[in-house]
């Protein structure tokens, strides 16, 4: 495990004496796995083994070799601009990388801080002129010193999504009805997951209110319209990610509900998760295997129906599947499916079209009030979506939807890290709700899972009558023909 420290001054200027006391110098243009400090060769399938950077296929020392230094992302960066500290900013990172690859890092607790502390959210990437994948750089050192989410639970969770995705409702249905006793808040208040060494589940089961049990994939199953009989094409088709499936069942059948609406026909995937937690904590065997299943289902679905697109809800998702190829840079056979699976990947965001979008209903408009939206980094910095969501949003809500100041600025969610990294994300959330306030919006409209979680919880203490929502939630609500949307 990383070891989380406590940002001081002390180990700030001590991990920047250690990167300033060391030069690195260019060296050879891939470094074999035997001369990476990194990792043991036996360990390199539990890396990738190459990055597809905008610069073209590079290994990780080159990958993150293209970081000249320059500092244009630092301002971008979330974690830099709270502390001020270079070990946790992008040029920091990329540069304990390099580092730890020629095993010159000299101390490896300030590379394990300033890994653990990124909130992959792509600002730096999207601000860099040579476009330097930080994310993924960070995410490769972090398999290596987290030891490749080999813990219990990690691989017990992982393990039971893969393997048993049914067991792993069950369990999950479990831990809601034991929510519903509210025996877990009792836990938080008196302390027990403090007393643990757990304290990230308290902020979980403070963050996390409705529960639902019944999942979205249970119900979407049984819908005869998206198992059409017969047919030899379809318009679309809904991958339900694992916030809208398990946790948002409402996002997930609002998403259809648009889909049917705007686009016609269409089919539930019926997919596995798309192995992005595996990813993000280390297990990138198994995040393979997840995708391998999801490609195997979107090819015996296409031997069917043709080509389609499929639509995820969720952004880190659907940013996460666009990058399937990624994963497969060393395997000849699967490389070229998982390109074509990728390009068959929609977020919800960019599918919608806004110029069939009707008027929207005078009622549920009045009940949004004022409209801003949030890009989820993945999104924006993942996908390059910015225009699409805000021209739905514009043409439905008018002169109700307003800019919200640095809304690409992440809200601090990202993935677990608001557990993980509790102080630090109330930071990064702190400087979003101001920025709500400011436009005194009433309606947040995110794209993303975590976003809604995080949003939501920071709203729900600071600024009270205002609410996170899904895009999908909101443009249903708003053009809901039962509402009295839909007229022209
Ligand atoms: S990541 Fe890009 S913008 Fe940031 S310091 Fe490196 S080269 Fe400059
Ligand atoms: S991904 Fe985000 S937090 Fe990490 S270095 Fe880049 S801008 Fe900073």
């Amino acid at each position: 495990m990383l070891q989380h420290k406590t940002y001081t001054d002390e180990t700030f200027d001590k991990g920047r004496k250690d990167m300033d006391s060391t030069v690195v110098t260019a060296v050879s243009s891939h470094i074999p796995s035997e001369t990476n400090e990194l990792y043991l060769h036996e360990q390199a399938q539990r890396h990738l083994h190459s990055l597809l950077t905008d610069l073209g296929e590079r290994g990780l020392y080159d990958a993150a070799a293209q970081c000249n230094r320059c500092g244009y992302c630092e301002t971008s960066c979330p974690t830099y601009m709270l502390t001020g500290r270079e070990p946790i900013s992008a040029r920091g990172r990329n540069q304990l990388v390099r580092l730890l690859v020629e095993g010159r890092a000299k101390d490896p607790s300030i590379a394990a801080e300033s890994l653990s502390t990124c909130l992959l959210c792509g600002a730096c990437s999207s601000a860099c002129y040579a476009k330097v994948p930080t994310p993924d750089i960070v995410l490769e050192g972090r398999r290596a010193l987290d030891g490749y989410g080999d813990n219990f639970f990690a691989r017990a969770a992982v393990k039971t999504l893969l393997d048993a995705p049914r067991l792993f409702a069950f369990w999950l249905k479990l831990g809601y009805l034991v929510k519903k006793t509210g025996l877990p808040r009792l836990a938080a208040k008196l302390g027990i997951y403090d007393f643990l060494g757990m304290p990230g589940l308290a902020e979980a089961e403070g963050a996390v209110g409705h529960v639902p049990l019944r999942f979205a994939a249970e119900i979407l199953r049984k819908d005869p319209a998206l198992h059409p009989q017969g047919r030899t094409s379809v318009n679309w088709a809904y991958f339900a990610a694992c916030g809208p499936n398990y946790l948002f069942t409402d996002v997930a059948l609002a998403t259809v509900r648009l889909l049917r609406r705007y686009s016609g026909e269409g089919i539930f995937i019926e997919n596995q998760c798309c192995g992005l937690l595996a990813h993000n904590y280390g297990r990138l065997e198994d995040a393979r295997e997840f995708a391998r299943r999801n490609i195997l289902r979107y090819e015996e679905l296409k031997a069917v129906f043709g080509d389609f697109p499929v639509i995820a809800d969720c952004s880190s998702c659907a940013a996460f599947m666009k990058s399937y190829e990624q994963l497969f840079t060393a395997d000849a056979d699967w490389r070229p499916r998982a390109a074509a699976f990728a390009a068959a990947v929609k977020d919800i965001l960019e599918f919608v079209p806004a110029d069939k979008l009707p008027h929207a209903a005078q009622a549920e408009l009045e009940k949004a009030g004022k409209v801003t939206y949030h890009d989820s980094c993945r999104a924006c910095h993942g996908q390059g979506i910015r225009q699409e969501p805000r021209t739905a949003l514009r043409r439905l809500a008018g002169k109700r939807y307003t800019e919200l100041p640095e809304s690409d600025w992440c809200c601090g969610g990202a993935g677990a890290f608001a557990f993980t990294q509790p102080e630090l994300s109330s930071r990064v959330l702190d400087r979003k709700l101001r920025n709500i306030a400011s436009v005194q919006a009433d309606t947040v409209v995110v794209g993303a899972t975590s976003c809604l979680i995080q949003i939501n919880h920071g709203l729900k203490a600071a600024f009270p009558s205002a609410r996170a929502v899904h895009y999908s939630s909101l443009l249903d609500e708003l053009t809901a023909p039962e509402a009295g949307g839909g007229h022209s």
